[in-house]
């Protein structure tokens, strides 16, 4: 089965009861058993069921088993944000005393939540650019993990993907990949040899932008050294290659309580089934986009990793099979122009979203990252004049209209 038939099928058959084609929304907080015998065997593990929406609901691991399949992973846990989802899947592995390598140019939620578990013992240390070199230099006996996004956002550099996972594999951690802004559509970090997977459903996943959400996967082959991981060596023991997720639900996920809701698990899922078609003329429309930002005079600097002068081109284009993503990022001089031109679009959107079906723009240094110093924005590849696109699904004659008619504003 290819993927576009995966997205409809993979993992999917209709609701036995009803025949219902869509997932049916359980909109239930506690689900009601036969007898005490039953819930007793569930509560333990020893039969297949569900007790209370926070630990499982039908909805939500129906979109669980899909987006697992399409990931190539043994299990999935849904959260109830991509932020959730990142916490809980880097908090399964960590331990006061640990360390996190993270590559830089990441999102800066993810960047701030690393900054924050310094309170709780955990430190973090940021790749000074995307080689393997600056990766395997600050990785020491403390290290639990290694963290990148397939495609930095906003920096928009590339990682090898699988030097990365050997890197972390000869030193016996795993790799943790966010996947947000490439999707299993471009790339399945699995099949690299990535470990987990994380996602932001809340973008391209949903597509929508109606529900925040994010979910986790694990590839079920990382082998949990007693040394490093011990829970997870022990758990091993009774769940085999599914302790990291059996670990996850029988801890922090359901702890924490930061579940996904059954709506938005439908939401989500139905937004899923389009995935590919959406990629498709969104990453058709963002390199064209690049292309007429390119060639015009009023753009200093286009960041696309499908523009052939891009340091990742090469890397991208192996990676993620002739495409390359939603976003780029441009700039036009200083900040005060980059504020005329996000304020003389008409149908990109002023939003602080991605990978929605709508176009939308923003400033980055003056919102998501104006909590940052000047020297972590730089670090993060940041600068004042620069604006952020994820392209949209519009026609793109209009979209090139639209960018035009605001960049002579300038
Ligand atoms: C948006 C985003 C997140 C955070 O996801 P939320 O659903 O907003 O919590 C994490 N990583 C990347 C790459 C993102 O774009």
């Amino acid at each position: 089965m290819k993927f576009n038939t995966r997205l409809l099928h993979g993992n999917f058959q209709p609701d036995k009861s009803t025949g219902s084609t869509g997932t049916p929304i359980y909109q239930s907080t506690a689900f009601r058993h036969d007898t005490a015998e039953e819930l007793e065997k569930i509560f333990k593990g020893m039969a297949y069921g569900h007790i209370y929406t926070r630990i499982s609901n039908p909805t939500v691991e129906a979109f669980e088993r899909r987006i697992a399949g399409l990931e190539k992973g043994v299990g999935a846990v849904a959260c109830s944000s991509g932020m959730s989802a990142i916490s809980l899947a880097v908090l399964n592995l960590l331990e006061t005393g640990d360390e996190i390598v993270s590559a830089s140019g990441i999102f800066g939620g993810t960047y701030s939540l690393f900054g924050n578990l310094s309170s709780y013992g955990i430190k973090a240390f940021f790749a000074a650019d995307s080689s393997l070199d600056s990766f395997s230099q600050l990785i020491s006996e403390k290290t639990k993990l290694i963290f990148i996004e397939t495609i930095g956002n906003p920096k928009l550099d590339v990682p090898n993907v699988q030097s990365l996972a050997e890197l972390a594999h000869s030193n016996g951690i795993p790799l943790v990949v966010d996947n947000t802004v490439t999707t299993p559509y471009l790339i399945r970090p699995i099949e690299h040899g990535a470990d987990i997977v994380v996602h932001s459903t809340s973008k391209l996943i949903n597509g929508g932008g109606n529900s925040i959400g994010g979910v986790i996967v694990d590839s079920g082959k990382f082998q949990w050294a007693a040394e490093k991981f011990p829970v997870l060596a022990e758990m091993r023991k009774k769940f085999s290659f599914l302790s990291y997720v059996a670990k996850l639900r029988q801890g922090l996920h359901r702890d924490l309580g930061a579940c996904m809701a059954p709506f938005n698990a439908y939401l989500t899922s139905l937004g899923l089934e389009t995935l590919g078609l959406r990629m498709d003329r969104m990453c058709g429309n963002a390199i064209q986009l690049a292309q007429f930002l390119d060639a015009h005079n009023k753009v200093e600097g286009v960041n696309y990793p499908g523009l052939k002068n891009h340091d990742c081109h090469q890397i991208a284009s192996l990676q993620f099979g002739g495409k390359f993503g939603v976003i780029l990022t441009f700039s036009v001089g200083t900040k005060g122009q980059a504020f005329k031109v996000i304020n003389g679009l008409k149908y990109a959107y002023n939003a602080a979203n991605i990978g929605d079906i709508r176009t939308l723009v923003i400033h980055p240094a003056s919102t998501i990252y104006s909590a940052f110093s000047e020297e972590e924005r730089s670090l993060m590849g940041v600068t004042p004049d620069m604006i952020r696109v994820s392209v949209g699904i519009e026609d793109i004659e209009d979209l090139t209209e639209d960018f035009n008619k605001a960049l002579n504003l300038i």
